[in-house]
Formats: C-alpha cells, sequence, structure tokens
C-alpha cells in the first residue's frame, strides 16, 4: 500500500517535470517552425513573381499566357493584371483574389513596391505575394501569386504530432522507470517497517538483510542495532531485577532472623548479642545503600536530579572521600597514593563529588586484593584530569564498553561475591557528565583498572 503511494507521488511528479519541460518547449518548436515555413513560402513566391515580371518585361505580354499556365503545375493560383487592376489573365477563374486586395495594396504596386501578406479570414489560410510590372520606367500591371498554406499547416501538425508522441513516449518510459526504481527502494523500506513493527511487540530477534552501502542499508543497520540494544537492555534489566530482589532478600531474611532470635532467647552471653547487633546494623546500611542507588537512578530517568554547584576545592573532597574507605582499604593492605598539581577552585556540587570518588574508590579497593590505589590530579590548563588508578583484577576489553550501563555486571556473580548490585558506575557517570564532565575507563585483566574524569576549567 505504502509502496503504491510513493510510486504514484513519484511518478505524478515525473510527469509534471515532462509536461511543464516539454510543452513550453513544443510551443516554442510549433512557433518557430511556423514562422520558418511561413518566411521560407514568402521568399520562394516572391523569387517566381519576379521572374515571371523578368520574362513578361522582356517578352511582353505574349509570354504571360504560357508563364500563367506553366505555373498552374505548382499549384499556386497565378494572376496578371493590367495597369487598370483588370485581369488579364488567370490561372484559376475560380479564385477572387481581387477580394483579397486592398486598395492600400493596390497603391503599393502603382507605386513600385512589392506586397506581401496573410490571408487567415479564409479556410484554407492563404499567402499572397504581389509584384508591379514596370516596362519602359512606367507601370504596366502586375503580377500576384497566392498559395495556399495547407501545406505548411500539414508539416506543423506532423511536427505537433511527433512532440506530442515524444511527450508520452518520456511520461511512459518514465513511469516504467519510477515503477522499477521505487519497486526497488520501497521492498526494502516495507521490511523494515515490517521489523520496527515487530521490534515494538516486543520481538528483538528481527535482523534485518543489509543489502546496500547507502542510505538504506545504514537504516537497516540502525534498526539491526537498535534491536540488538533493546535485547541488551531487556536481558540486563531482567537480570537487575532478579538480582535486586536477591540482594533485598538476603539482608532482609538475615535482619529477620537475628531480630527472632534477639526477641526469643535471654541474652547472657553480652559479646554474641553485640556481634548480631552489629549484624542487623551492617545489613540495614546495605539496604539503605540499595535504595539510595535506586532513588537516584529513579530521579536521574524522571530529569529530577537537583544538584548545589559552589566552588569546591577538589583536593578536599578527594581527602573526605579517601577517609571515608581507608578503614576498608587497611584492612585489605591496600595503600592510597596522591599525586597532585596546583589545582584551580571547580564550580561543582561537593556531595556528588564525594558520592563519585567514594563510588570509584570502593570498586577500586572491591576488585583489588593487595596493592596499591593512585589518585593522580593534574591541571592541563582547558581541563582538570583526575585519574583513579588500580592494580587490582582489571575488567575485561569486551566489557569497557558497557561497564557504565545501568544494571551491567562484569561476570555476574562477581559483584554480588563482593557485595555490589551494577548501579555504582552508573551513576558515578551521570553525575559526572550533569556536572559538565566527561568519564572514560582503561584496563588489563589482571593488571588493573584506570577511571579519568575530566572537568573543562572555561
Ligand atoms: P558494582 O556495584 O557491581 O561494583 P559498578 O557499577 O560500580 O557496580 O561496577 C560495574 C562492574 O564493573 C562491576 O560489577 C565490576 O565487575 C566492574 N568494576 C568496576 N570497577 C572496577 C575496578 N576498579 N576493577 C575491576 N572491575 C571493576
Amino acid at each position: 500500500m505504502k509502496g503504491k503511494g510513493i510510486t504514484f507521488k513519484l511518478g505524478l511528479a515525473i510527469t509534471i517535470i515532462i509536461l511543464v519541460v516539454l510543452i513550453p518547449l513544443g510551443y516554442v518548436i510549433n512557433h518557430v517552425l511556423q514562422n520558418y515555413f511561413i518566411a521560407k513560402a514568402y521568399e520562394d513566391l516572391s523569387l517566381q513573381c519576379q521572374r515571371l515580371v523578368d520574362l513578361i518585361t522582356n517578352d511582353e505580354l505574349n509570354a504571360s499566357s504560357m508563364v500563367v499556365n506553366t505555373m498552374k503545375i505548382t499549384n499556386n493560383h497565378v494572376m496578371l493584371l493590367d495597369p487598370s487592376g483588370k485581369t488579364v489573365v488567370q490561372s484559376n477563374p475560380e479564385e477572387h483574389v481581387h477580394e483579397m486586395i486592398s486598395a492600400e495594396d493596390w497603391m503599393t504596386l502603382q507605386s513600385g513596391s512589392f506586397i506581401k501578406k496573410q490571408i487567415t479570414n479564409t479556410s484554407p489560410h492563404f499567402i499572397l505575394v504581389g509584384q508591379p510590372i514596370i516596362y519602359n520606367e512606367k507601370f504596366s500591371g502586375s503580377i500576384l501569386i497566392l498559395s495556399s498554406t495547407e501545406g505548411i499547416t500539414e508539416s506543423i501538425v506532423q511536427v505537433r504530432k511527433f512532440v506530442g508522441l515524444s511527450v508520452l513516449g518520456a511520461i511512459l518510459l518514465a513511469l516504467a522507470f519510477t515503477l522499477v526504481f521505487v519497486r526497488k527502494f520501497s521492498n526494502p523500506l516495507i521490511e523494515m517497517e515490517k521489523a520496527t513493527r515487530r521490534i515494538a511487540k516486543g520481538d528483538l530477534t528481527v535482523k534485518v538483510e543489509e543489502t546496500s552501502t547507502d542510505e538504506l542499508g545504514s537504516l537497516a543497520q540502525a534498526i539491526n542495532d537498535l534491536a540488538k540494544d533493546l535485547k541488551r537492555f531487556q536481558d540486563t534489566r531482567s537480570e537487575f531485577f532478579s538480582s535486586i530482589s536477591h540482594e533485598l532478600r538476603t539482608p532482609l531474611t538475615y535482619i529477620e532472623g537475628y531480630v527472632q532470635l534477639l526477641n526469643t532467647e535471654t541474652w547472657e552471653d553480652k559479646e554474641q548479642r553485640k556481634q548480631m547487633v552489629h549484624i542487623i546494623s551492617s545489613e540495614t546500611k546495605r539496604l539503605k545503600g540499595l535504595v539510595n542507588d535506586l532513588f537516584d537512578l529513579a530521579k536521574f530517568e524522571e530529569g529530577k536530579f537537583e544538584l548545589t554547584l559552589e566552588w569546591i576545592d577538589l583536593i578536599e573532597v578527594i581527602d573526605n572521600a579517601m577517609d571515608y574507605v581507608n578503614l576498608r582499604a587497611e584492612n585489605k593492605g591496600i595503600q592510597f597514593i596522591l599525586h597532585e598539581e596546583n589545582i584551580p577552585l571547580l564550580f561543582l556540587d561537593g556531595n556528588r563529588m564525594q558520592q563519585v570518588f567514594i563510588n570509584l574508590l570502593d570498586n577500586a579497593i572491591r576488585y583489588t586484593k593487595d596493592g596499591t590505589i593512585t589518585i593522580t590530579l593534574s591541571n592541563e590548563e582547558s581541563f582538570v584530569q583526575i585519574e583513579v588508578q588500580d592494580t587490582g583484577i582489571g575488567i575485561p576489553e569486551e566489557e569497557l564498553p558497557f561497564i557504565f550501563d545501568r544494571f551491567h555486571r562484569v561476570e555476574k556473580s562477581r559483584s554480588r561475591e563482593h557485595g555490589g548490585t551494577g548501579l555504582g558506575l552508573a551513576i558515578v557517570k551521570r553525575l559526572v557528565e550533569l556536572q559538565g564532565g566527561t568519564i572514560g575507563v582503561t584496563s588489563q585483566t589482571g593488571e588493573g583498572t584506570t577511571f579519568t574524569i575530566e572537568f573543562p576549567l572555561s
């Protein structure tokens, strides 16, 4: 149905273009040819007229009847008039040439000039040419030749027919071309339309054939990429939901169990009691962190995330973040190294930047067994660069492009075993970008990972 629509529109457009070009062209050709044929007829008739006048003036009027009879052969009507305008002889007595000559024409001939004109109030139209006979410098009569324009009209009709047929041929050719052309282009478009409708209905296994390298080919590729991205998004999302339920259920089960124990037993051993309260407290903290992450993400989704921007000292922010995670680093025997240059104050949200660095340092500690975490701040004139480099397990190269995606976790067991949720980096990236910065990552499995944040100084 859509294909037919395009065929019709394109066919109509091409037909209009052809008509717009060929109709004026036909009109001009018609006009030029008509003028040419008439000018040519005037020239021929004037020449014939002149020849007759020459014969008559050399031979006196004796040759006239013979000349006039000879002229019958040409189908033109020839007439010899005496000085008073009376007919001496004419090739066809039925033609009323006198009625076609005005007093003005007659005066022109008498004054020794020739006349030529088109007679259009008769059917067929005629061309009239008249030549005075000057004998011994005296006006001695005139020769008139009348010629029908039927032959000219016929030639012009032939030309018109030819132009008309060309227009028709061009339109038919254009329509056939349009049909083939549109078929070639609309078929893949119809295929793509079907594919997108299937995607909209949730069938993400769709694959459109990428047959060409032109715009249609890249559209097909874009649809395939879209299906792939949606599939990945759908997979990670369902995985996220199942892991989030697991993440929520595990601490809740612990809390529920220990609360019941605390309620039912009379606890003599204060140390044991303290330990249970500690577990309840840390599981509650974990739950709170998870809920906070989800809350932040929900705010990003709604575009309602608010920042409190002020001039902040990044080194102070990073110091605070290091203090926050220091105990965990010490417990794992990990050392912090800080390289800093003279960094100007930056117009950022201090609390949110602290959250960014706590997340990056927390990950670095989580995915490093022992070793060092190096933080390097450098002033690159047009921007400030912060690198957080660890000597941990690293991230496989094929995972790097997805590391900042929501719900994405490298090796599904990895972060659960380390206590992560797959939300931290997604939040970090959004926070950095919301404040005008960029974040990137490089990594080598088994050697370590480096996160690089840049903020422009403008
Ligand atoms: P999580 O809370 O699961 O750590 P993140 O969004 O912070 O979630 O990180 C996503 C994934 O990236 C993690 O599951 C982990 O596999 C990987 N990752 C993040 N930081 C590092 C790092 N410094 N070293 C190695 N892997 C990391």
